[in-house]
């Protein structure tokens, strides 16, 4: 967790209103074990929200190589953690990039870096999916990038909405990934599954 001088603006008042939450809830704020709780949520979501004060861009463009390589470059089971903006509550699974670079090639860690940063925001998968690939897209200039997000979704799972433990996947790519040969290659090197 990070450090205290590195907490956002209105943490105070934030722990304020979890206060608040927790007797709307039925709690006991001022019991021994909830004393220190809405301080400890307000700073739990202002990591897991740093996403917004973070600019995904700039991680790409920083790390910028030349390179001639132009071969499909995949980094895969990238672990992610994000909430979903209806509820609040997390879904997380495994994120899978694929692009085909055109002149210009990144650290693969600052791929992760890009999904840590807009997961790090409230989401809907859907939406995530998009603005990975948009990101890469728009820094790398790739001749085509790809996406596909797995995930649980708790607001599901906990509420017993769908089946337990389902998982859903969402896809998004571009360029040339609109041909199905190069998306089928792309999977397969995955898992050996079609989308
Ligand atoms: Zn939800």
């Amino acid at each position: 967790m990070a450090k205290g001088n590195e907490f956002r603006e209105g943490l105070e008042e934030l722990a304020f209103h979890y206060e608040k939450i927790l007797s709307l809830l039925g709690e006991d704020p001022s019991r021994e074990g909830l004393e220190k709780t809405p301080m400890r949520v307000a700073k739990a979501m202002q990591v897991l929200t740093r996403g917004y004060t973070q600019d995904p861009h700039k991680v790409l463009t920083d790390a910028l190589f030349e390179e001639k390589y132009n071969q499909m470059v995949i980094v895969k089971d990238i672990d992610f953690f994000s909430m979903c903006e209806h509820h609040m509550l997390p879904f997380y699974g495994k994120a899978h990039v694929a692009y085909i670079p055109n002149g210009k090639i990144t650290g693969l860690s600052k791929v992760a870096r890009v999904i840590d940063i807009f997961s790090h925001r409230l989401q809907v998968q859907e939406r995530l999916t998009e603005q990975i690939k948009d990101c890469i897209q728009d820094t790398l200039c790739p001749l085509g990038v790809m996406v596909v997000l797995e995930a649980k979704h708790m607001c599901m799972q906990m509420r017993g909405v769908e089946k337990q433990n389902a998982i859903t996947t969402t896809s998004s790519f571009s360029g040339a990934f609109n041909q199905a040969k190069t998306r089928e290659e792309f999977m397969t090197l995955l898992h050996g599954k079609n989308i």
